[in-house]
This record gives C-alpha cells, structure tokens and sequence, in this order.
C-alpha cells in the first residue's frame, strides 16, 4: 500500500478545521452530501448527454441516490453515492492536495470564530475535510464512471493517506463513492439515527436526490411492553426541487432552508426573489442576495453566483454567463424548460434562449431591489452596505439597465450623515445650483476639508463626496442624472457656474503675484489665474476641463492604460 503525504497545505487545513470549528462539527454531513449531489448531478448530465454514458445506465450507473448506513454499535457512518465516482489520479488531485487558490485563501482568512469559520469552508470549498472532525479514520472507495477499478483512500487526517486498487467484496458494482467514516469520541454522537435524521432535515432537505438512511428503529411493542430495534431504511429528505413549487406553498424557512443548502453560508439571506416565468419562455429562477457580501468578491477565482438547471437536471454552477459580473453575489438558481441539456459553456455564452433569462432576470433582480429601496429603507440600508461597489461597477459596465442602477447606488455628500440616492440629492438642489457636484481624489476627511468645498458651503449647495475609488472610474462614463449634468468641483469650468471668475480689477492687481507663481512653479502647472472660488484658503489646485484626475490618471496607469 503506497503511503502518500497530504500537501503542507492541506496538512495546515486540517489542524485548522479540527481545531476552530469545533462547535458546529455536525457540518460534515452537509458537506458530504453536497459532495455525493454533485457528483450525481455530473453523471446525471453525462448519461444525458455523452453516448459513452448513455449506455452506461442501469449497467453500470446505478439509479440516482444517496445512502447513509449506521452501524451504532461499532460507531461506522457510512454515505454512499451513484455519482460520477472517481479515479486514482482524482483521488489524489481532489482530496489529497490543494489545487484551487480559493482554499489557501480560506487559510489567511481563518479568524477563529467558530461561527464565522464554519461559514468560510461553504465558501472556499474545502468541505471534504470537515469529516476529520469527527472521525479518526475515514476510507473512500471510489468507481469512475466508465471505468472498472475501485480505489480505496484511507486517512487518518493527520499527515496523509493511502491509495490502492481494491477487488472483492470492497470493489463497487456500479460508479459511485463509499465513505466509511470511523467515528470518533467527539463524533460518536452521530451514531444515532434521529440525530442524523435531523441533521440531513435541517441541511440538505432540497437536494434533488433522495437520501436514504439505514438504522436501527426503536418501535413500541405493544404485545411485548418493550421497546424494540427493527433495522429499517427510511427516504429523510423531500428531494423535490423546492424551487419549481408555487410560492403560495412554500414558507420564509423553505426558502431560508433551500439558501444555506445551496450555499453554505451558515446566517439566513437578506432577501429573496422568486420567479415563475410562463409564455414564449418558461423557467423559474431564484435568486437571493446573502446578508453578507463574501470577503473573495473581488477576487480573480471567486467562486459564487447562480447554477443553472435545465428541467430539474443540473448543468453548471458558473455564474459568468447566467448574470453579468456585478451581480456576481447574488446566488440561486435559474432552471429553464427551453434549454437543450447538453449545452455548452460556448453554446450558452450566444444561446438566446439564455440570454433572454439573463436580460429579464437582470431586469428582475434590479426592480425588485429598487421596490425594497423604496419600501423598506432600513433592510435597502443593509443591502447597501454591502453591495454599493458592485453596484457601482454596473453603472459603469451595464449601459442598458444605467438609469435603473443610479437610481439604486448611494454615496455620500456634504449634506447627509450615512449615504444619499442621486434623486434625494437632485431634490435638495437649490433654484440657481445648474449641476450635481461632487469631489474626488481622497479620503473622506481630506475631501471634506477641502478648500474647494468652501464656496459650495457658503452658498448652501450639496457636494457628493466620493471617496471610494470606483466612484472616480463611475462618474468619468456617466455624465449625468436625468435631465442634470455631473460636474467636479476640481475642475476648472465648473467654478463659472458659480460665478467665481475674479473682476478684471482684482486680476489686474494680482498679475504680478500670478506671474511669479507660475514663473517658480514653471512645468509643473499649466496655468495660474485668479478666482473667486475660494473663501477661506488662498489658493487651490485643479485640474483642466478634459483631463483626467490626477487618481484617475494613476488608475489608468495601473491598468495599462
Ligand atoms: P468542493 O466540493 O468545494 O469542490 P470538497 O472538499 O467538498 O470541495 O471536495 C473536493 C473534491 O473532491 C470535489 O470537488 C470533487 O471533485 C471530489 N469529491 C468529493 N466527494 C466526492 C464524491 N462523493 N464523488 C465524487 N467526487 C467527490
Ligand atoms: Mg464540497
């Protein structure tokens, strides 16, 4: 049997998991079945779609199913699947190293809080290895589909496992997995049915597969007076795909329950959209938007968004061509009657049956928040506090649904304490104020105390202050609100909109002031000139018309630009 050591990573991963999610281990469950739906769900859209696999079922795929056995008294759990299985190499690759960056980023980001961490292995993924914490030794015998040799991985958790191919009466008959899980002292409190019965209730009701769970029955003997054991395999789960059920029918703790099942995050949603769509298309799309926006949302490989099915069967969980990027947070489900189910990723991507889903889901997703922006101020408040800059990164990339998303992003501004829609700003103009200003290019407290703002103040006009560094790259695409322009207060036109150009006389009399200025700074400015703008401070720098910023200006450097 050839020993193999785990990655240091996964080595680090374990310790870390054993050790800091001690209080909710009763996850591993979850994550296990999560592990053996999607494997169903892979070889469900194999046999659908691959001929190879076709032939396969009922020869070789088994019916789809989710198995938990309990042998109470030597504290083995047992959870198999007729899923799409896996070989040596992917015995190895999945769960013996690290091969996505996200789990390494669920290291750094570890904080020791067991509430919040037990949350982050949804997030990142590293699911498999919240077994360790309940058991001393776990082995995975394991059948690719297609393929006829079972391998068995054994591991104690600690510094690594053991791989071989194995005959007889361990080798599968059909693809699939079977973890054997040796339960140890903190885990022994599995070892009961109605525990893992609540359990599987509490998590993975809604998994589209049905989970069976074998156990010793205690039944009330009436005759006998006692309590007896009956071995007994029992369905736990609904496995209806709840989302296809009418809402009338379904509870706030359907819908909560669905959430954490489908992504792992341990706190309820901040809000939900369901949506039934009959007519020339027909699917129905849930989406909800998490409480929480997750720490990886601006991360090259961050993994989140909404799966897609098609008339129940999963297709893929990739959110790029189901949402655009800035709804990257919102997560759920599209299913779609009208999809064939082997499309493509490069199918889809032009597939107008799909892009119709996405234009109305958009469209969907953005009115609705603007009805709870309107409705219910203190969850919009919530919402914003959260998902302001994706939102933002939609004004500037989503030209068609614009007027709707700068209607829902908020900033702030001299006039407000917390944040201000550009419709209450617009409301509070004053009769001779001819644009929306606003400042840029630092901090909150520099742009606050900056001199340019001093004549606004003096003249009771409302400056936005936008100090997160989209809002620079936002206001540059975006050049009004309605029927009223943007301007910056740091550019030098706008001041004529005040009236600040200075008299002649006062100009004249400083000509030799400027000319020294200009003649000491030399290159480094293109012009000095007199002004009015100014209340208190003596002078102030601004920049052309037509130029970028100075922030700007480094942005687009950064970029490449
Ligand atoms: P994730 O599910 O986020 O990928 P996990 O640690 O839960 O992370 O699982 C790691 C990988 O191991 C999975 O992506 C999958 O490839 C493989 N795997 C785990 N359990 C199973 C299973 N029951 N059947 C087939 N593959 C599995
Ligand atoms: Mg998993």
């Amino acid at each position: 049997m050839a020993k193999q050591e785990f990655q240091t990573e996964v080595s680090q991963l374990l310790q870390l998991i054993v050790h800091s999610l001690y209080s909710h281990p009763e996850i591993f469950l979850r994550e296990l079945i999560s592990n053996s739906s999607d494997a169903l769900d892979k070889l469900r859209h194999l046999s659908l779609t691959d001929e190879k696999f076709k032939a396969l079922v009922g020869n070789g795929i088994d019916a789809p199913r989710i198995d938990l056995e309990l042998d109470e008294a030597n504290k083995l759990l047992t959870l198999s699947d007729t899923g799409v299985g896996m070989n040596q190499e992917d015995l190895i690759s999945h769960l013996g190293t690290i091969a996505r960056s996200g789990t390494k980023n669920f290291l750094s980001h570890l904080s020791g809080d067991a509430r919040k961490d037990s949350n982050l292995i949804g997030q990142f993924g590293v699911g498999f290895y919240s077994v360790f914490m309940v058991a001393d030794k776990v082995d995975v015998y394991s059948r690719k589909a297609g393929e006829e040799s079972t391998w068995k991985w054994t591991s104690d958790g600690k510094t690594g496992f053991d791989l071989e191919e194995v005959t007889g009466e361990h080798a599968r008959s059909v693809a699939g997995t079977t973890i054997v899980i040796h339960l140890n002292e903190e885990g022994a409190q599995y070892a009961n049915g109605y525990r893992l019965q609540e359990i599987v209730k509490k998590y993975s009701n809604h998994i589209a597969f049905p989970i069976f769970l074998t156990y010793d029955k205690s039944e009330w003997d009436a005759e006998k007076k006692e309590s007896i054991k009956t071995r007994t395999t029992e369905q736990v789960n609904a496995a209806s795909a709840m989302w296809r059920r009418s809402k009338s029918e379904l509870k706030d703790d359907d819908y909560k329950e669905m959430y954490k099942s489908l992504t792992g995050d341990w706190d309820d949603p901040l809000f939900w959209f369901h949506t039934r769509a009959e007519g020339t298309l027909e699917y129905t799309t849930l989406f909800y938007i998490p409480s929480k926006a997750p720490m990886d949302l601006y991360q090259q490989d961050y993994k989140g968004g909404v799966k897609l099915y098609v008339k129940r069967v999963f297709i893929m969980d990739d959110s790029k061509d189901l949402l655009p990027p800035y709804l990257r947070f919102v997560r759920g489900i599209i299913d779609s009657e009208d999809l064939p189910l082997n499309v493509s990723r490069e199918i889809l991507q032009q597939n107008k049956v799909l892009t119709s889903i996405k234009t109305a889901s958009v469209k969907k997703i953005l009115s609705e928040l603007k009805t709870i922006a309107t409705n219910d101020k203190e969850k919009y408040a919530q919402f914003i506090a959260e998902y302001n800059r994706p939102l933002k990164e939609g004004v500037y990339g989503d030209y068609a649904n614009r007027d709707t998303l700068l209607d829902l992003v908020r900033f702030k501004s001299t006039k407000v304490e917390g944040l201000t829609s550009l419709a209450e700003a617009k409301e509070r103009m004053q009769p001779e104020q001819k644009a929306l200003y606003y400042i840029t290019g630092g901090s909150d407290s520099m742009l606050r105390n900056s001199p340019l703002l001093e004549i606004y103040k003096k003249k009771g006009i409302e400056v936005l202050i936008l100090d997160d560094e989209i809002d620079e790259i936002v206001f540059s695409a975006v050049p009004q609100y309605g029927d009223v322009e943007f301007k910056a207060v740091n550019k030098s036109s706008t001041s004529e909109d005040l009236k600040d150009e200075a008299t002649p006389e006062k100009t004249e009399e400083l000509k030799p002031l400027l000319e020294k200025i200009k003649a000491t700074l030399g290159d480094a400015v293109k012009d000095v000139r007199a002004s009015s703008r100014l209340a208190d401070s003596p002078s102030v720098i601004v920049s052309d018309e037509d130029e970028p910023s100075a922030r700007m200006r480094r942005m687009m450097e950064a970029m490449g630009q």
